[in-house]
């Protein structure tokens, strides 16, 4: 593993890129440069993780080579009962995904039925829009600019062309806008109801959202991708007995693989899974199975809950460093993993304070502001987050120490800008 200085305790890293090196030296270079990057920077990306060398080589190991298309145990032939999946030599494979099944039962304490199959937090997304929506249908939800995600309604992504979306707001400090959610709900009466961010640094009241939906006849849905980790160790209000369908991606706070999951209500289960497969994905990555079964051990040990304490109280000590030194953060705080600075009284924008850390070892990312008045390109703000660097060792005061750097980044640019008037 990384520590904060860039040293690697582990040869992992160094053996894999030997191993790539003696079939295809420049593949090899590639990870090599991106893993040098790695090393040195600071990194602040709100949705990345380290994940273990545990979790690494499940996903390169032999499991890469397995067909499995269908689910464990899933009847196959309605008629002779048979069950099974679409391929031989399942038994070793139907075991590891019932045991990871079962294990991410008990990291959120449910009895959710669970389908650890797709590919990626969009993949989840759109195979929990599936389950229980027709083209056409009603969606209230979150937009980007305020927060949420591209799979949430935006008009570039198969959810805004798909569904007839509607967006609720955040209030002028950054809050999400709880008497617009029910005016709205009221108004469209939406099939679904959507709650998760990307981008919002406050605690999300899952119980009044799911009174919200009950109130219209909604589905109520969670993606819970960035704060996932955070229900996991009990530090953000659980999405569980009150969600319909709780989506989730596996690498960002719960440190896994690159993955997503879905986990719905016992009357869900049969639309989710075939919402999965075979509609939207063929052959489940078994190899990245096993990543998210060692990820769901990890995220069961006490020595998980002591780092996402941590990730939150980093996160706060940041933040605060920041509004010290006279920032505007989003809300005025945070109570998760990340926060967002709003730089719309400046003359730079997000993309050029991104650029710029960038070009000083720290890696961050640019993102829109409520109210936000330049483009997404540029945008009015950053998005910062802990977990990453948490996971390398970084504390309260190591943290502090990265608010000072990018001050005097921000400082520069000032002065950069006023002298070009
Ligand atoms: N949902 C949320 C809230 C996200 O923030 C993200 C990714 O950042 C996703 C879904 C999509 O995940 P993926 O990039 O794995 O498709």
């Amino acid at each position: 593993m990384l520590d904060k200085y860039g040293n690697d305790n582990s040869e992992y890293s160094k053996n894999i890129i030997e191993e790539i090196k003696k079939t295809s030296p420049k593949v090899a270079g590639f990870i090599e440069k991106e893993y040098s990057r790695q090393k040195n920077n600071v990194e602040l990306i709100a949705s990345e993780n380290y994940c273990s060398e545990a979790v690494m080589a499940a996903c390169g190991s032999c499991l890469s080579w397995k067909y499995a298309e269908g689910y464990p145990g899933m009847p196959i032939d309605r008629h002779s009962g048979n069950r099974g999946r679409y391929y031989g030599g399942m038994k070793y494979v139907d075991e590891l995904e019932e045991y990871c099944c079962d294990l991410w039962r008990e990291v959120f304490n449910t009895d959710y039925h669970v389908n650890v199959q797709p590919h990626s937090g969009s993949q989840a997304n759109f195979a929990a829009y599936r389950a229980v929506l027709k083209p056409g249908d009603k969606v209230l939800a979150m937009s980007l600019d305020d927060g949420g995600h591209l799979t949430h309604g935006s008009s570039v992504n198969f959810s805004g062309t798909l569904y007839d979306i509607h967006f609720y707001g955040v209030d002028e400090k950054g809050y999400i806008d709880i008497e617009d959610l029910k005016k709205k709900a009221d108004e469209i009466k939406p099939k679904l109801i959507l709650a998760g961010a990307s981008a919002y640094s406050r605690t999300i009241d899952f119980k009044l959202f799911s009174e919200v939906a009950k109130s219209v006849g909604a589905y109520f849905m969670v993606d819970m991708a960035h704060i996932a980790g955070l229900v996991a160790a009990g530090e953000h209000i659980s999405p569980f007995g009150y969600a319909d369908l709780i989506t989730t991606t596996t690498h960002k706070t719960l440190r896994g693989p690159r993955g997503g999951m879905i986990f719905s209500t016992k009357e869900l289960a049969k639309k989710v899974d075939s919402a999965v497969f075979p509609y939207s994905q063929g052959g489940p990555l078994e190899h990245i199975i096993a990543g998210k079964a060692v990820c769901a051990e990890e995220a069961l040990t006490d020595e998980y809950k002591t780092y996402i304490k941590q990730v939150v109280k980093n996160s706060k000590a940041f933040c605060d460093e920041f509004k010290k030194m006279g920032y505007s953060v989003v809300t005025g705080g945070t109570d998760n993993h990340l926060f967002l600075l709003d730089l719309s009284s400046h003359e730079f924008t997000g993309k050029d304070l991104q650029d710029r850390c960038d070009e000083d070892g720290i890696t961050l990312n640019k993102n829109c502001v409520p109210n936000e008045k330049r483009s997404p390109v540029q945008t009015s703000g950053v998005r910062i987050g802990t977990a990453p660097m948490t996971t390398r060792g970084f504390m309260e005061d190591d943290f502090i120490e990265v608010a000072h750097r990018i001050d005097e980044i921000v400082k520069k640019l000032d002065t950069e800008k006023s002298s070009q008037k």
